[in-house]
C-alpha cells in the first residue's frame, strides 16, 4: 500500500474505532500509525487494541506504528448518570469528592489534591475551556462553582487549572502503571507523555522505558516553551497538543508555537505531530469547515511529521471519512506549486555527520538526474530521520532489518518503509534496492534510484556510501 503523500496520518483510537475490521478501514484510508489514549483505555483493552493493530498490519503489509499516550498529571471530572448534563451560566455547580454519578448540580472530582487546593475566585477550566467554571467556595472537600460560560459537561472531561499552583511530577501513579504495561507489551513504538514541563521530566521517563520504545513529548505548558531546545534533545519526537496549549496559554499563541515547534524540530530531525481538533466537526458531519481544510494544510505546509486525529476518528460518526478527508488534503496540498517552494524555505543545513552529509547529497543527486526514489538502508532509525531531515521531492524507501525500526519511523514525514533482510554484499544490496523499489510501486524496470548504506554492511552508524542504480530489465536486479 503506496501513500501518495509525504506527511503521515495519526489516527486516534476509541469507541467508534476499536474492532479490527474498523482499524483495517482507518488504515486503507490513509491511517499509518495509531494513538491508543490510556485516559480512557484500560490495560485490557490497550492489549487488545495493539493486537489487533498487528493483526491488521499482517493482513495489510505494511509496518504500522503504535502510539500509547500516558494521561500525564491531566485532572479529569467523574462520571455522570446520563453521560451529559446541560448547563447554564450563572448556576451553581459543584465538584465534590463522592464517588457517586453526577447530575445538573453536581460531579465527583477524583483528586483530593485539587479539592484541597483550589481557592474562591480561581478558575477552572473544562473540556478544552469550552465550559468555564469561577469557584466561589472551597471547604476541602468541595469547591462550589458558578458556571460563567459553556452549556454543558459530560463524562471524564478535562480540568485545567491556570490559577491554582499545583506541585505534581510529570508521571503520576496512573502512569507509572500504564508505562509498566505498555513495556510488559513489548509491542508499542511510542509512548506519549503529557504535560511536560521540564527536561528532568524526560530523564526520569528514560530511566524507565530503556529505549524500548520511543518518547514523544507533549508539548502543552508554557514552562515546556520556555525549556524547549532542552526538552527537544532528550526527546525522540514532539506533539503539539493545541487543545491543552489553548487552554493553558491565550489561544492566538498557538499557531506561532506551532511554527516555532516546527521549525526547531526539522532542525534537529526530529518528528513533530501537529494534533487536536483538526477536523473537530467532522466529529458530527461528514465534510469539514473551510477552516479546518486551512489548518490541516497549514501544518502540511509547514513540513509537520505527522497529523493527527482524535476525537474525529475515536468517537466520531465519520472516522473513516475523517481519515479520508486529511489524506485528501495532504495529497493535494503536496501537489500544489507552492508547496515546494515553502517546504524547502524552512530546510535545515546538515550537521556535520556522515548520515548528514550523505542525505543532503542524495538528494541533489535525486533531485538534478531526476531519480524515482531515494533507498536508505537503516538499521536504527537514524538514516532514515536524517534522509527525511532533507525532506526530498522523490520518494524515500527506508529499508531495515528491525520490523521495530519500520515501525517506529512510520511518524517520520516521507518514509515508506520497508522490512528487509540485512543485505551482504554491494550486489545484494542494489538487488535488493530495485526489486522492494518495484515491488512497492516507486519504479519500474528502466528507471534510476539512489542508494544510501554504510560499508562494512551492517555495521550501524556506518551510512558512507552512496550509489546510482538503473533497475534491470527483470525488476529484480540493478546495474
Ligand atoms: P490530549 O492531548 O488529547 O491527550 O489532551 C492532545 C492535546 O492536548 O492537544
Ligand atoms: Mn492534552
Amino acid at each position: 500500500m503506496k501513500r501518495n503523500r509525504k506527511v503521515k496520518i495519526l489516527a486516534t483510537l476509541g469507541p467508534a474505532s476499536s474492532d479490527e475490521a474498523m482499524i483495517r478501514k482507518l488504515h486503507e484510508a490513509g491511517a499509518d500509525l495509531f494513538r491508543i489514549n490510556m485516559s480512557h483505555a484500560s490495560h485490557d483493552l490497550m492489549r487488545t487494541l495493539v493486537q489487533r493493530i498487528r493483526n491488521v498490519e499482517a493482513a495489510c503489509g505494511r509496518p504500522i506504528g503504535i502510539l500509547a499516550d500516558l494521561q500525564g498529571p491531566k485532572l479529569r471530572v467523574g462520571k455522570f448518570a446520563d453521560t451529559t448534563v446541560e448547563l447554564k451560566p450563572g448556576q451553581t455547580f459543584t465538584l465534590d469528592n463522592k464517588e457517586e454519578p453526577g447530575d445538573a448540580t453536581r460531579v465527583f472530582l477524583p483528586h483530593p489534591e485539587i479539592l484541597e487546593s483550589v481557592k474562591p475566585g480561581d478558575r477552572l477550566l473544562i473540556d478544552d475551556g469550552k465550559l468555564h467554571l469561577k469557584a466561589v467556595k472551597c471547604d476541602g472537600k468541595s469547591i462550589v462553582t458558578e458556571v460563567v460560560s459553556g452549556t454543558k459537561i459530560s463524562d471524564r472531561k478535562g480540568v485545567s487549572l491556570p490559577d491554582t499552583i499545583l506541585a505534581t511530577g510529570v508521571l503520576t501513579d496512573k502512569d507509572r502503571a500504564d508505562l509498566d504495561a505498555v513495556l510488559a507489551v513489548n509491542d508499542v513504538d511510542w509512548v506519549a507523555l503529557s504535560f511536560i514541563q521540564r527536561p528532568e521530566d524526560l530523564a526520569e521517563v528514560r530511566k524507565i522505558a530503556k529505549g524500548r520504545v520511543g518518547l514523544m513529548s507533549k508539548i502543552e505548558k508554557p514552562q515546556a516553551i520556555e525549556r524547549i531546545d532542552e526538552i527537544i534533545e532528550l526527546s525522540d519526537a514532539l506533539m503539539v497538543a493545541r487543545g491543552d496549549l489553548g487552554v493553558e496559554m491565550p489561544l492566538e499563541r498557538v499557531p506561532g508555537i506551532q511554527k516555532q515547534l516546527i521549525r526547531a524540530c526539522r532542525r534537529e530531525g526530529k518528528p513533530v505531530v501537529v494534533a487536536t481538533q483538526m477536523l473537530e466537526s467532522m466529529i458530527t458531519a461528514p465534510v469539514p469547515t473551510r477552516a479546518e481544510v486551512s489548518d490541516v494544510a497549514t501544518a502540511v505546509f509547514e513540513g509537520a511529521d505527522a497529523i493527527m486525529l482524535s476525537a474525529e476518528s475515536a468517537s466520531g460518526q465519520y472516522p473513516v471519512e475523517a481519515v479520508a478527508t486529511m489524506a485528501s488534503i495532504a495529497e493535494t496540498v503536496e501537489r500544489e506549486p507552492h508547496y515546494p517552494g515553502i517546504i524547502y524555505a524552512q530546510r535545515a543545513q546538515p550537521e556535520a555527520t556522515g548520515a548528514d552529509a550523505i542525505s543532503l547529497a542524495a538528494r541533489q543527486i535525486a533531485e538534478t538526474l531526476r531519480l524515482q526514489a531515494i533507498v536508505c538502508y537503516t538499521s536504527s532509525g537514524n538514516t532514515g530521520l536524517r534522509a527525511s531531515r532533507e525532506r526530498p521531492e522523490v520518494p524515500i524507501i527506508a529499508l531495515s532489518p528491525v520490523i521495530q525500526t519500520a515501525r517506529r519511523l512510520s511518524v517520520v514525514w516521507g518514509l515508506h518503509c520497508v522490512v528487509s533482510s540485512e543485505p551482504t554484499d554491494l550486489d545484494e544490496m542494489v538487488n535488493g534496492a530495485c526489486r522492494i523499489v518495484v515491488e512497492e510501486g516507486f519504479g519500474k524496470p528502466g528507471d534510476r534510484i539512489i542508494i544510501s548504506a554504510g560499508v562494512p554492511l551492517g555495521t550501524p552508524g556506518s551510512t558512507n556510501m552512496l550509489r546510482i542504480a538503473y533497475i534491470g530489465s527483470d525488476g529484480q536486479t540493478g546495474i
